[in-house]
């Protein structure tokens, strides 16, 4: 294969009420830049957003067929001009879940590209140019550069492809809000975004408890690096939540929540936080949140949300991973003609914590 690359062939669906029914078809790739990367992919991992979108729950399709996946990870094959001080031919590359944005406002100067306001997702969208994007549950990607990652090679392949989404997902408002040696962090929720969570906020030095609804997810809570466990399906759970008399008056710098679920006790984690302290999202569940204001009251807490993150964090983020060892517990590799099944699992919660799919329409 060449800079000639036209075409990719990928796993999709067009009937969100029948989403786990996969059908192959080719595609059209973006329009050749010089700024472009193209990379036969390996691998791509199974996020929740391309559940939530192959069944509708975020809304219908933009596209009459989509081909989820934005956990990508492959070789790249090649490279615009622009981009050849970076990539090189035969390298192991990736792309997350954005692959355009404007590059001239203001967030993009300022490394939040991730919060343009013309950006582009890597699939079930169009962008400015007028391509049809689809994802990685296929044979080729082609991206801009900023959208481009070359993986460590102290990463395997497989290993990198979620850190690509679940893990900027999460180490982006880790530190934006000051995760680090001397904190109290929470997570809330120990699926795909939790069980990396807990590591990157390990890896950055801060105290972690996380918090699950399940408590057999207590044991890979504590073998990621948890300090604590807290099982939230007990009433009083936030009363045993900071650290006892040793630590009296030590309250919760931030919490995380991954949990892809809108029944989360938000009157009780707001609470926990130190005065100004902030509790941000990264779980987008299909039906919205709901919460009394008097919540917020008692220490001027905040709720907020978060949305990827930038290629410096990124880049950071990989080498985070690559000298921390950090990488997903993965349930299972599967070939990607099984995406279905990754999908149902997704759906249904029993994924522990990640479905990989590996390349098999070459
Ligand atoms: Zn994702
Ligand atoms: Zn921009």
């Amino acid at each position: 294969m060449s800079a000639e690359q036209t075409h990719a062939r990928g796993y999709g669906i067009s009937d969100t009420s029948k989403y786990t029914e996969f059908t192959v078809k080719e595609f059209k790739l973006k329009t050749p830049g010089p700024r472009d990367v193209t990379i036969a992919i390996e691998y791509c991992g199974v996020c929740g957003s391309d559940m939530h979108t192959v069944s509708g729950g975020w809304g219908p399709l933009k596209n009459d067929w989509v081909c989820p996946g934005h956990e990508i990870v492959g070789k790249v094959i090649a490279v615009g001009p622009e981009a050849a001080d970076e990539f090189k031919i035969g390298s192991i590359a990736g792309v997350g879940a954005q692959v355009e944005s404007c590059l001239e406002c203001e967030r993009c100067k300022g490394d939040n590209e991730n919060y343009c306001p013309e950006q582009h997702d890597t699939y079930n969208d169009t962008n400015a140019a007028g391509d049809v994007l689809q994802g990685g549950y296929s044979t080729h990607i082609r991206a801009d550069k900023r959208f481009v990652f070359n993986i460590p090679s102290a990463i395997a392949p497989q290993d990198a492809a979620p850190i690509l989404c679940a893990g900027i997902t999460v180490y982006s408002p880790l530190k934006r809000n000051g995760t680090g040696p001397g904190k109290l962090v929470g997570i809330v929720g120990m699926g795909g975004l939790g069980h990396f969570a807990v590591q990157f906020a390990k890896a950055l030095g801060a105290q972690v408890v996380l918090f699950s609804h399940s408590p057999g997810k207590a044991s890979d809570a504590l073998r990621l690096g948890a300090d604590k466990f807290i099982a939230t399906g007990d009433k009083d759970f936030a009363k045993t939540a900071g650290f006892g008399a040793a630590n009296k008056g030590r309250e919760f710098d931030f919490i995380l929540s991954c949990a892809d679920s809108n029944a989360i006790p938000l009157d009780q984690f707001l609470p926990l936080l130190k005065v100004g302290g902030r509790m941000t999202t990264v779980g987008l569940p299909d039906q919205p949140f709901s919460i009394a204001g008097f919540a917020f009251a008692g220490n001027s807490a905040a709720f907020g949300g978060s949305h990827l993150g930038s290629k410096k964090e990124m880049l950071e983020m990989l080498d985070l991973a690559a000298e921390k060892n950090i990488k997903p517990i993965i349930h299972e590799v599967l070939p990607m003609s099984r995406a279905g099944d990754a999908i149902e699992g997704v759906a249904k919660n029993t994924v522990r914590y990640r479905y990989v799919l590996k390349q098999d329409l070459v």
